[in-house]
């Protein structure tokens, strides 16, 4: 690890940083466990230490200090990696460094298409002010948005000019950095070059979509023209290296601090949904941009809150995207409430009729995810004879089964079962099985492993040159027959040659690794030299012992074969070994 590395990694808090993408308990005096970010999972089995700075999960095994966790989650290389702590730590970085030459021209180019973002958002303000964007502005203030709402979230006006956007950025990036930004359209040409480029966004409002930083990354442009030659009503920029549709909540910029305190995020639609919503004074307002929740948007939202409040359009599609969206929700343990609008109305056209006290008061009687869904079966199948109700137990059951908790199960199959006028012990036998299905608990990794084995599993942590490794690694060396028989014996070998990898990092073997971080996380002080020298003379006993015992067994074999020479070898060594065995006391 290089010196700037070194040192980024002593000066920065783990815990804070891993804090801000998983939700972190206290656990012990040292170490805070969440769930794992990693893989799903429903009950924590991610822990951090704070004093050791490493993370583990027992579920999935995955395990690292600081740096291989931002790596991991925000999926950049060591230098990067490095470069995002220090910057979340507000450590001072000399100059950057990269592994590759790839890896230096990637991170140039995403640093050139978020400026590239810049200006354009700065462009579109400014075009917004002009006389030409009179017409844009006037649709805004028909939606209720001020001047100063226009500016907190960026809102512009691409003018309906087909080369004013590129002549405004050309001096800043060549052509093909400008093709990648996806601010622009072109059309490939027969040589397969990709020709000229105009802008892909004209006479539309336009919102910028930040990424959890606040940089923004894309835009989605609203057409001020209807009918078939204004094109779509909603255009988003298509993905680029910046933005992949799937990974961003709208807004989680702004509404992160929010989520976290009340713990708690409302889920709406689209984009003006979510501002109308923001601006109504409800801060903790995601959009998922019109679609159904991806399972990376759950992931990334699971880091702030793990409760929802759902609020998508009353229409058809709403009701879909609010039930698939539910179904993931579920899935990762959330725990959600529904809102329906009277009237019909989405949340942008609610708050504008009935103002935002009445929105607030909606989300007040939000009711619960299985009352919700309860009614929704009943207005889908509402007949009441035997087939309707088959049916409407039917689109109930998937989501029984993927409710995490034993109670809630029950508890919403009573009231189902209650509710549609069904007999509920063949609910109950449906569920019996649901239940029967799902995941066993894990088992702790460090049962069966002794006080010892714990001992020199930390003690094998140290570092090289410090007495109580340097003892430990000369008993491994010289009296390897002595450690045989460990169930750590492998983990040992490995921390005795990891060099300067980390001790976690240099175990390759799963379960292994879920061992030594049970250990580290269970005892935080370093092994003392009486520990240590416990732990050896403790080894060597159990040696001796078992030896003792081969001895016997060896002695009498050779009395019965008559084999004199042998028989006086053995009893020798016996002896010896009797005597030591005494002399600790343990013979
Ligand atoms: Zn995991």
């Amino acid at each position: 690890m290089s010196d700037i590395a070194q040192s980024v990694k002593q000066q920065a808090d783990i815990v804070r940083v891993i804090g801000e993408y998983v939700r972190l308990k206290k656990a012990g005096a040292q170490n805070y466990s969440g769930l794992c970010p990693f893989h799903k999972e429903k009950s924590p089995s991610f822990s951090v230490h704070a004093v050791r700075q490493f993370y583990h999960c027992f579920g999935c095994g995955v395990s690292g200090d600081v740096f291989s966790f931002v790596g991991k989650i925000e999926n950049v290389g060591f230098p990067e990696a490095i470069r995002i702590v220090a910057q979340k730590c507000g450590i001072a970085l000399p100059k950057r460094e990269y592994n590759s030459p790839e890896e230096a021209r990637e991170s140039r180019q995403r640093g050139k298409l978020l400026e590239l973002h810049e200006q354009a958002t700065a462009w579109f303000e400014e075009q917004l002010r002009l006389p030409e964007g009179a017409v844009a502005r006037e649709y805004l203030s028909g939606r209720g948005l001020t001047p100063e709402a226009i500016g907190r979230f960026r809102i512009g006006f691409a003018p309906d000019n087909f080369n004013a956007l590129r002549e405004r950025l050309q001096g800043s990036a060549d052509v093909e950095m400008l093709r990648l930004s996806g601010l622009f359209s072109f059309k490939q040409q027969e040589d397969g070059s990709s020709g000229s480029i105009y802008s892909r966004f004209r006479k539309r409002i336009t919102f910028p979509i930040a990424n959890e930083s606040g940089r923004i990354i894309a835009f989605t442009a609203r057409a001020l023209d209807s009918g078939d030659k204004a094109g779509p009503k909603y255009m988003n920029s298509p993905e680029t290296p910046l933005y992949s549709k799937g990974q961003v909540l709208f807004n989680l910029d702004k509404a992160k601090q929010t989520i976290r305190q009340h713990d708690f995020a409302i889920l709406v639609e689209g984009q003006m949904d979510c501002i109308s919503v923001y601006l109504a004074g409800v801060q903790n307002v995601l959009a998922t941009s019109g679609t159904a929740f991806t399972e990376q948007q759950v992931n990334l939202l699971k880091r702030f809150t793990s409760k929802v409040v759902v609020n998508f359009d009353p229409d058809t599609a709403g009701a879909n995207a609010a039930e698939k969206s539910i179904v993931l929700l579920t899935e990762e343990g959330f725990e959600i409430k529904v809102v329906t609008l009277e009237g019909g109305l989405d949340p942008d056209r609610y708050i504008r009729e009935k103002g935002a006290p009445a929105y607030i008061a909606a989300l007040r009687s939000a009711r619960r995810q299985q009352d919700y869904l309860i009614d929704r079966a009943r207005q889908l199948f509402p007949g009441r004879n035997s087939e309707s109700k088959v049916k409407a137990l039917n689109f109930l059951l998937p989501h029984i089964r993927r409710m995490p908790s034993r109670l809630t199960r029950d508890e919403f199959a009573a009231d189902a079962a209650q509710k549609l006028g069904i007999d509920s012990a063949v609910l109950r036998e449906e569920l019996k099985q649901a239940a029967a299905r799902r995941r066993e608990k894990v088992v702790s990794p460090t049962s069966g492993v002794s006080q010892v084995e714990k001992i020199l599993l930390r003690g094998f942590c140290g570092e090289s040159g410090h007495p109580v490794f340097d003892t430990l690694a000369a008993a491994l060396e010289s009296e390897p027959a002595q450690f045989e028989g460990l169930t750590v014996r492998t983990a040992l070998e490995s921390l005795l040659h990891r060099g300067s990898a980390q001790p976690l990092e240099s175990i390759s073997e799963g379960r292994s690794r879920a061992l030594l971080a049970q250990v580290l996380l269970e005892e935080t002080d370093p092994v003392t030299e009486q520990e240590a020298q416990f732990a050896l003379e403790n080894l060597r006993l159990q040696f001796l012992e078992g030896r003792q015992r081969a001895l016997r067994a060896a002695i009498s074999e050779a009395e019965r074969k008559g084999d004199w020479g042998l028989l006086t070898a053995l009893t020798a060594e016996k002896l010896s070994i009797d005597r030591e065995l005494r002399a600790v006391g343990a013979g």
